[in-house]
């Protein structure tokens, strides 16, 4: 059974921030940072790759909502909003759900953006058109 589900079915306990019909946010158990929270579906969506259109909107429109609310009561200086896709991309709730992570000066970078060399650009540019 997977973890998300249990937690949208009430069957196992979370630290609940907001709840509507489709949409739950709840504080990561292992948070990288004070105020960690976790947005998801609370029908199963195996990644962001699946959930539907109307559902994906509706969800992020609670992730700006909440966002908004961690920086004015945590008075965070960022915030890192992702969802990891796949083990490879460390991916290992295979439920959809949208990472809010307050992030305040001097933390380190939870994605640090490095150089990648040889990238045939054109090539790129024609496969994703
Ligand atoms: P990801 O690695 O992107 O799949 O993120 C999964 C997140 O779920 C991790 O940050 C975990 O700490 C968090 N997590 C796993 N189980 C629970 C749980 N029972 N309650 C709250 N957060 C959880
Ligand atoms: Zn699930």
């Amino acid at each position: 059974m997977c973890i998300f589900c249990s937690i949208a079915k009430k069957e196992i306990n979370s630290h609940l921030v907001y709840e509507d019909d489709t949409v739950l946010a709840f504080l990561d158990i292992n948070p990288t940072a004070v105020g960690h929270t976790l947005v998801i579906p609370k029908e199963h969506y195996e990644s962001f790759l699946e959930c539907p259109a109307k559902l994906r909107d509706h969800l992020f429109e609670v992730a700006q909502m909440l966002a908004k609310k961690l920086e004015e009561s945590l008075n965070c200086d960022g915030l890192n909003i992702l969802s990891n896709v796949h083990e490879a991309a460390g991916q290992s709730v295979n439920h959809f759900h949208v990472h809010l992570i307050p992030r305040y000066k001097g933390d380190t970078e939870i994605i640090h953006f490095h150089e990648t060399e040889n990238v045939d650009f054109e090539a790129l540019k024609e496969k994703l058109k």
